[in-house]
């Protein structure tokens, strides 16, 4: 039985649905640069938010932003233990650390303790670029293998301290390495929380084909409960780009859901044109609700009969459809959403 870990208000594993992650972009000093990130990130519909803590001497710029975030916050540490002290002083429901690079096994100790004491989660984790000489030889060269033992190795330093508050992560720009490591990781350690993505994917259509590609197969084979999609873009276009994997896959809903045809000779309707205004207001639409931009009334009806609403050309204008019946003719001059607005159901 999967593990339920609590960040804040959220949930993770288990029951929980797949979470939605981000990382701000901004810097930690400036407090409302951050929180407006956050706002557009919540507005998104992200569920979680790493942000960097470079040093402890950031430590009173975190607590303003876990006191006025809307999301929960994950402080990312890098190998000082003296600054994950100062991420759960300053009220970090979470932290990501690598408990190998915590200074010694008796200051790992003193983080863990503390953690435990303010119930505070810890994400652990490696990707490709921190694998070290000895992990890839023990692992035959095998480097989704050598991935796996570095994770692994840090697990263990945090089990062995009897603390499973723990979210797993093994991350590549490779995705055969990604699925090698997860899947060699979800062996041993799948009663835990994996947070999944594929790292430094890029930006732009190969970015998002890329984690697209990956987290699908990890997916497929039940691996994750949180997931982000690095992107180099602002982070709200990662949270987006989830959610299009998310909803592509039928694994979560987030307002409306769009299919248009690609057109052909017989279009009636510049169906790229239309797109991007029925985008607009996808997310009004109850979850999961299915409407449907097709080029012509010869076939887009009956093409799209699984969506619940939808518009195509015509010779004469527009027709609107439910469930593959047309129910209204619409004359030339009309735009596709004042065509569609009467039939809108309103999200409840
Ligand atoms: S719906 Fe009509 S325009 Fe679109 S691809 Fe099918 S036949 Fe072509």
């Amino acid at each position: 039985m999967k593990k339920t870990l609590r960040i804040g208000s959220l949930t993770i594993g288990g029951g929980a649905p797949l979470r939605v992650e981000s990382m701000l972009k901004t810097r930690l000093h400036d407090t409302e640069a951050c929180l407006a990130q956050l706002q557009e990130l919540k507005k998104e519909g992200c569920e979680l938010v790493r942000v960097a803590l470079p040093t402890a001497e950031l430590k009173d710029c975190l607590r303003t932003l876990c006191e006025r975030s809307p999301l929960p916050l994950m402080a990312d540490i890098h190998f000082d233990p003296d600054i994950a002290v100062a991420a759960i002083e300053a009220g970090c429901p979470s932290i990501r650390i690598n408990p190998g690079n915590m200074g010694s096994p008796q200051r790992l100790t003193g983080v863990v303790e503390l953690a435990r004491d303010r119930g505070v989660v810890i994400r652990i984790g490696a990707n490709s670029g921190s694998i070290n000489a000895e992990q890839l030889r023990l692992s035959g060269g095998d480097r989704g293998a050598a991935l796996a033992l570095a994770v692994s190795q840090q697990m263990e330093m945090l089990l062995s301290r009897k603390f499973y508050d723990v979210i797993v992560s093994a991350k590549s720009t490779d995705i055969a390495e990604t699925l090698r490591a997860n899947v060699l990781l979800n062996e041993r350690y799948g009663d835990f929380p994996f947070h999944v993505g594929i790292t430094e994917s890029g930006s732009g259509l190969d970015g998002i084909v890329k984690s697209a590609c990956g987290l699908s197969r990890l997916f497929a084979m039940g691996i994750g409960d949180t997931m982000r999609v690095s992107l180099s873009q602002p982070p709200a276009d990662e949270v987006r780009a989830a959610y299009s994997i998310l909803r592509a896959l039928d694994l979560r809903q987030r307002g409306g859901k769009l299919i248009s045809c690609p057109t052909c000779g017989r279009r009636q309707l510049d169906v790229a044109d239309a797109v991007p205004e029925v985008r607009e207001i996808l997310g009004s639409l109850p979850d999961g609700y299915t409407v449907a931009v097709m080029g012509c009334e010869v076939n887009g009806p009956r093409e799209a009969r699984h969506a619940q609403l939808g518009i195509a050309g015509s010779p004469n204008g527009l027709v609107v459809f439910r469930e593959g019946e047309i129910v209204a003719r619409i004359e030339k001059g009309a735009s596709v959403i004042e065509a569609l607005r009467p039939y809108l159901p309103k999200k409840s």
